[in-house]
């Protein structure tokens, strides 16, 4: 009967835990504001070595869209080739854009 209550508790308490962690969460990524890559002369450095320690510490590199010029961080943008883009929507319409000034108009 006393393994029952332990148990109960237990998920109580791991409940409990899952949601704070999740509020937690949540809040950090609120906080995080644009506008924090105002550091010049440094970062093209940082990246090389960026691999999977401390990934939330180490302020992430921007890239800036080819299509429509937004910075957007590294993780979440698209390359294609040497270009990087904000969305793959972007990617695609660049690509579609620069195809269509190559070929011949009829
Ligand atoms: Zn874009």
């Amino acid at each position: 009967m006393r393994q029952i209550l332990l148990l109960v508790l237990l998920f109580v308490v791991g409940q409990w835990f899952v949601k704070a962690l999740r509020r937690a969460q949540t809040q950090t990524r609120a906080g995080t504001q644009p506008g924090q890559g105002a550091q010049p002369g440094q970062g093209a450095a940082r990246s090389a070595n960026g691999g999977a320690s401390g990934k939330a510490a180490l302020p992430e590199p921007m890239v800036r869209c080819a299509e429509c010029g937004v910075h957007a961080p590294r993780s979440e943008s698209v390359n294609v080739g040497a270009r990087s883009f904000c969305s793959s929507g972007h990617a695609r319409a660049y690509d579609a854009r620069t195809t269509a000034q190559d070929r011949p108009a009829r």
